[in-house]
């Protein structure tokens, strides 16, 4: 298979807190789009940063977006505007809480409204966003906030990102009507100790997530991130426990090629 032809994913942040050598949630797809931003600054070098087109959000919780301040200044003067790309309640709290001229510059109007660094772009929900050969469908899954899931495809080929959600259906709904879906990227935050956390604050468990595989689509695997890094060694325990051949955890610094 030629890299043209097959979707590219690199895991730059599987982790959904911070610490030295965990960093939080950044994907980035063929090279030039990330989905979320959660470590675009520390993960890749400034030439690499600059050569981002988009990124595409699964919604605006602070592990998803810190480094897009930080992603925005160093682009600042490139000919071309940076792309945000979600459903619009995602781009709306970007809007009021972080390009607000308080908490960060209103980057669309610098250097100057005409020459912007960021532009939003909204999408609809279930329609598909094209970046370049790469398409991104967005499906509301269910977390504290207005969030998102993504199918991801290239040519014929598909994987599934669920965003921060606990059980949900509408995703799994939508994963069983692709033909050729290679993985599934689900969420695990926090180990079975911390359930009520979990269930108040939308996440998963090790335990939410065996019985959530049951709606999947059959023998695709399951690529889990987005761990809260004190839990880890708790949550790798539990899955380990679950022995379920379909499940790994996510590591940083990992490429797959679909
Ligand atoms: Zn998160
Ligand atoms: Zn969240």
């Amino acid at each position: 298979m030629s890299p043209r032809s097959s979707l590219a994913i690199r895991v730059l942040g599987p982790y959904g807190g911070a610490a030295p050598g965990y960093r939080m949630t950044t994907f980035l797809v063929d090279g030039k789009t990330a989905l979320d931003a959660g470590a675009l600054t520390e993960a890749l070098p400034i030439a690499a940063q600059r050569r981002i087109r988009c990124i595409v959000l699964t919604h605006a919780h602070f592990d998803h977006i810190a480094s897009l301040p930080f992603l925005i200044e160093n682009l600042y003067g490139r000919g071309r505007p940076l792309d945000l790309v979600a459903p619009a309640p995602v781009l709306a709290a970007l809007s009021r809480h972080v390009l607000n001229d308080v908490t960060w510059p209103d980057f669309r109007r610098l250097p100057s409204p005409r020459r912007p660094t960021v532009r939003l772009r909204p999408i609809a929900e279930n329609r598909s966003f094209r970046a370049g050969s790469v398409t991104f469908t967005p499906i509301a899954v269910d977390h504290v906030v207005p969030a998102y899931g993504y199918i991801i495809a290239k040519r014929g080929r598909a994987v599934v990102f669920s965003g921060d959600t606990g059980p949900t259906r509408r995703l799994w709904a939508a994963a069983s009507r692709i033909r050729n879906l290679r993985a599934i990227f689900l969420e695990l935050s926090f180990s079975d100790a911390q359930a009520e956390v979990a269930r108040a604050s939308r996440h998963m468990t090790p335990r939410l997530i065996a019985e959530e595989i049951s709606k999947t689509p059959p023998r695709v695997p399951i690529y889990l991130y987005h761990m809260k890094p004190p839990s880890l060694a708790r949550i790798r325990r539990e899955v380990e426990a679950l022995g379920e051949p379909r499940l790994r955890l996510l590591d940083s610094e990992r490429s797959f090629r679909f």
